[in-house]
């Protein structure tokens, strides 16, 4: 059984902790190689190396760290298809989704590329007499990164590539359930000629990660994952002192206007809800059909989702496995709750007949119509292929429901009316609004991030709030001295 080490020092690098973790192949249920888990010790160890690589890289110019980026992102578009492979093994993504997830990885290291703009600090001429006023751009130092399961590059790339250019040392701890990504993004790092020991790369699980929350050399934690980890990790974190971004879970909801054109929000909602078996933290969960329209839209949601192939990943199929058994058969258990919870299961995933093995975690895509608000099919984040349609009475409802609601991560309006859109964007209590777009992930040069439960911190990912998280500004006052600056004077410094 292959063992995945940590990536230390630009080496492979086992530490001293004895425990491993199992890493499945989703599309066949099987174990297909274990990776390391490090103890505390370990990540002090790790860390240390990050520390010793730090200095040379944040004195390196601007020009050679975005060279390096440069160079990355040449080996990152031409291998893509070897990364993308790496993700439908261990995730169950299917190919293309998994080279879409690349693409939108690949977004932000080209936006470091042209990073000297961001790092750029400003300069006030004369700001009292023979006096200018300038502020430096620094990097935080060690920095950590902590990435969910669910985007197992792309995630990473929207740290790393911010992180790196901006001349900070990275510790990345990735998703013990689908680690090799991360390895993979390392030994091009590597290739791409960033020094050894930049980027480390430590496996692990909670030890691991308390292990960097609680250590004094790393100086911010960039976090992704689910609401109650993501609120721990956020108090910890402060509580040592670290700058955090902590961005969680999510529950979002597509509300379609009766205006709408229901052929292109059908689609949609099928594409939103069931894309990468529903497990991304912007899919598509609730459908607010207004009550005019509800039936012809469920009916036109079913039609699509007969169409769909489940499957291997690398078969061509549309959607993939879940992530775990445990989290298949969690996800279907929400089935007999909606049942029990008096909704209309109206395409029930449970009897899905998978182009893969049987022993794959399978959930077909799964529509369940008339949900109680009340449910917890409703009120919990299913993360899985589970759509739940809510009949609203118009557009007031829809929006009260969705601003009542604990996460604030992704929304979006299905409607030909600019006005109610145009409200809509204005007032909704969100972190990313989709006009007729049904996962609206800004470009890398915005930033994203939810509101309430999906972020904790101020700083959102990516972008120029990316670079601010891993910059510190520094403000100098400067004068060069000549004899009419002599004579003491201990007032506060006035200017004049
Ligand atoms: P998770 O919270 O279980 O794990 C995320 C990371 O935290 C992993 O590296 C894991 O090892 C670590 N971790 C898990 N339990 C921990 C604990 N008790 N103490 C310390 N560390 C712990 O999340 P996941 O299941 O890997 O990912 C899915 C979740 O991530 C969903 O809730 C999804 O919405 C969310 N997500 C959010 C965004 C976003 O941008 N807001 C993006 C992707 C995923």
């Amino acid at each position: 059984m292959t063992i995945l080490d940590h990536w230390v020092d630009g080496a492979a690098w086992t530490g001293a902790s004895a425990r491993t973790g199992d890493v499945y192949n989703p599309a066949a249920g099987t174990v297909s190689k274990t990776v390391r888990l490090a103890s505390t010790a370990d990540v002090g160890d790790v860390v240390a190396a990050s520390a010793a690589a730090l200095p040379a890289w944040r004195d390196a110019s601007i020009a050679k760290r975005q060279g390096v980026m440069f160079s990355f992102r040449e080996i990152l578009n031409a291998r893509k298809e070897e990364l993308a492979a790496i993700l439908t093994a261990e995730h169950g993504k299917v190919f293309s989704d998994a080279l879409g997830e690349i693409a939108r990885g690949l977004e932000v290291v080209e936006f470091a590329c042209g990073s000297g703009h961001l790092l750029k600090g400003d300069y006030s001429d004369n700001v009292s007499t023979d006096v200018d006023v300038y502020t430096l751009r620094q990097p935080v130092g060690v920095v950590g990164v902590i990435s969910p399961f669910n985007f197992p590059a792309m995630v990473p790339l929207w740290f790393l590539p911010i992180a790196l250019v901006a001349g900070n040392a990275v510790v990345l701890k990735p998703s013990e359930k689908d680690p090799s990504a991360a390895d993979w993004i390392a030994r091009a790092f590597a290739e791409a000629g960033l020094p050894a020991g930049v980027l480390n790369v430590v496996h692990g699980d909670k030890e691991a990660v308390d292990a960097l929350l609680d250590h004094p050399t790393v100086r911010s934690i960039s976090f992704v994952g689910s609401t109650p980890i993501a609120k721990y990790i956020y108090e910890r974190a402060s509580a040592n002192g670290k700058r955090v971004q902590a961005l969680g879970g999510a529950k979002n909801h597509m509300l379609v206007l009766p205006d709408a054109d229901l052929d292109l929000a059908a689609d949609a909602a099928v594409n939103a809800g069931f894309g990468s078996a529903g497990e991304r933290c912007m899919a598509i969960s609730v459908l607010l059909a207004v009550d005019t329209v509800a039936d012809q839209l469920v009916a036109k949601i079913a039609e699509r989702m007969a169409g769909l192939k489940v499957g291997d990943g690398m078969r061509g199929c549309d959607m993939g496995p879940l992530i775990t058994r445990e989290h298949r058969d969690k996800v279907a258990g929400y089935l007999d709750i909606a049942a029990s919870d008096g909704a209309d299961i109206v395409v029930d995933g449970r009897g899905v007949q998978p182009d893969g093995e049987a022993d794959g975690f399978w959930l077909g895509p799964t529509l369940v119509d008339k949900v109680p608000t009340t449910s917890k099919v409703y009120t919990d984040e299913i993360f899985g292929p589970v759509l739940s349609v809510v009949r609203v009475s118009g557009y007031e409802e829809g929006v009260a429901l969705i601003e009542a609601g604990p996460y604030g991560n992704g929304t979006a309006i299905f409607t030909n009316d600019g006005g109610a859109a145009r409200r809509f964007q204005r007032e909704v209590n969100v972190g990313m609004v989709g006009i007729n777009v049904p996962i609206p992930v800004p470009v890398a040069y915005h930033s994203f991030g939810g509101w309430k439960a999906s972020l904790f911190g101020d700083s959102k990912a990516y972008g120029p709030q990316g670079f601010a998280f891993f910059t510190q500004e520094k403000a100098v006052t400067a004068r060069w001295l000549d004899p009419s600056h002599g004579g003491v004077d201990l007032g506060f410094p006035r200017n004049g």
